[in-house]
């Protein structure tokens, strides 16, 4: 028998998986094991609607699939040892594989802001959204809350609060001149406009030095934050960033054209700890689990590898609560009701799908 071993039960090996076990090419001396620390596969792109508490946490669980060629084990992984071939655990016995997916995800960067780490809330993990959710829905009337960082998950969490909670006081901190600025303007000037129009305080151009309990420092200026959510920046899971490989500047590791490390054909890496020529998201993480999943059929059956096609992604879709959005669509920019539904219906099909 031959081994692979799945790390992480994220959006990238789900689709492995799916695509593994319902192909009538998977030779019958495979057998997978999928590891996870959480016992169920997790939504990770509502963990803005989690924390805000306007969705409940069986909302964002799907469960893990059940096949006789799987085994699933729960448990924390601590390290990979690439050498000997094997993925340590915390507390259980070494797991051994023939071939490795690593698909363990991200983990909030703070780019050495001091505090940062210490005195903010996240949404990176299913369990720091529940503790973030707890936080949030317990403040007192008319608390002040910081949402540091504008990029997707940032406006999501912002304009999902307001709708939350709205006796609060929400100041989201955004880099640039203009929120989501990398977009058309017409996008973000609709997105600007409805934080305008509900209250939501953008601060632009703003730069979060340092954070203390109960405060942010914007550039020299204190400002005092009841709760502060960090949204300003993301990094590959430390297993990964303690692999000897080589990475980019974003600490994803470095990939052959087939995904797998240059220097070993048997450890390949999907999703957000992987190198790609597009900024993280689960759309990539799925893409690019659909052409290791060829390759691995391939490299079992001993056929020649097949031709990997530039992925092409198919647009973003973001929320502004629950009635509103935006998005784009190929070069077409989408704004109001029509990407708020088709986030919505995106995710219908996802978890009726996966
Ligand atoms: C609020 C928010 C909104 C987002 N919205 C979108 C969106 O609209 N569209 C989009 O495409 N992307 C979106 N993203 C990004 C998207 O969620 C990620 O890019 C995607 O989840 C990456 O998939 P992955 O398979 O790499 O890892 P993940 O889906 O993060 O899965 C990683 C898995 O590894 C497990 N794990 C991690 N470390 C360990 C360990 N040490 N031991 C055991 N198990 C471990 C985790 O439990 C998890 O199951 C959003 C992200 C956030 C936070």
């Amino acid at each position: 028998m031959k081994h692979l071993v799945l790390l992480g039960g994220g959006y990238g090996n789900m689709r492995v998986l799916k695509r593994l076990l319902n192909s009538s090419d998977l030779p019958e001396n495979i057998q997978l094991t999928l590891i996870d620390r959480v016992p169920y596969h997790c939504l990770k792109t509502e963990y803005y609607a989690l924390a805000a508490g306007t969705i409940s946490d069986h909302h964002v669980r799907v469960t893990f699939p059940e096949h006789p060629r799987l085994n699933i084990k729960y448990g924390e992984v601590t390290g990979i040892d690439v050498n000997e071939k094997k993925v340590l655990l915390k507390d259980q016995d070494d797991v051994s594989y023939d071939d490795l997916v690593i698909g363990l995800g991200c983990e909030d960067k703070y780019h050495n802001v001091p505090g940062a780490d210490q005195f903010t809330l996240s949404i990176q993990t299913i369990d720091k959204s529940r503790h973030t959710y707890q936080v949030l829905n317990n403040l007192h009337a008319n608390a002040v809350v910081g949402v540091v960082g504008a990029g997707l998950s940032g406006v999501e969490l912002a304009s999902e609060l307001r709708e939350s909670r709205p006796d609060l006081t929400i100041k989201l901190f955004d880099r640039g001149d203009m929120i989501l600025s990398a977009y058309k303007k017409r996008l973000s000037n609709y997105v600007q406009n409805w934080f305008v129009e509900h209250g939501v305080e953008v601060i632009n151009n703003s730069n979060v030095t340092k954070v203390e309990k109960g405060s942010l420092y914007n550039h020299d200026e204190k400002v005092e934050c009841d709760a502060i959510v960090w949204t300003a920046g993301i990094q590959p899971s430390r297993i990964v960033r303690d692999l000897d490989v080589e990475k980019d500047s974003q600490g994803r590791v470095v990939l052959s054209e087939h995904h797998h490390l240059p220097s070993d054909e048997h450890v390949y890496v999907v999703g957000d700890c992987a190198s790609l020529p597009y900024a993280p998201s689960a759309q990539l993480a799925e893409e690019q689990a659909e052409q290791i999943s060829q390759v691995l059929l391939a490299q079992w059956n001993k056929q020649p590898l097949p031709e990997m096609n530039e992925i092409k992604l198919k647009g973003v879709m973001g929320s502004l609560g629950k009635k509103s959005g935006f998005g784009t669509m190929g070069s077409t920019a989408l704004i109001g009701r029509v990407p708020r539904l088709l986030k919505s219906g995106i995710l219908w099909l996802y978890k009726y799908q996966v």
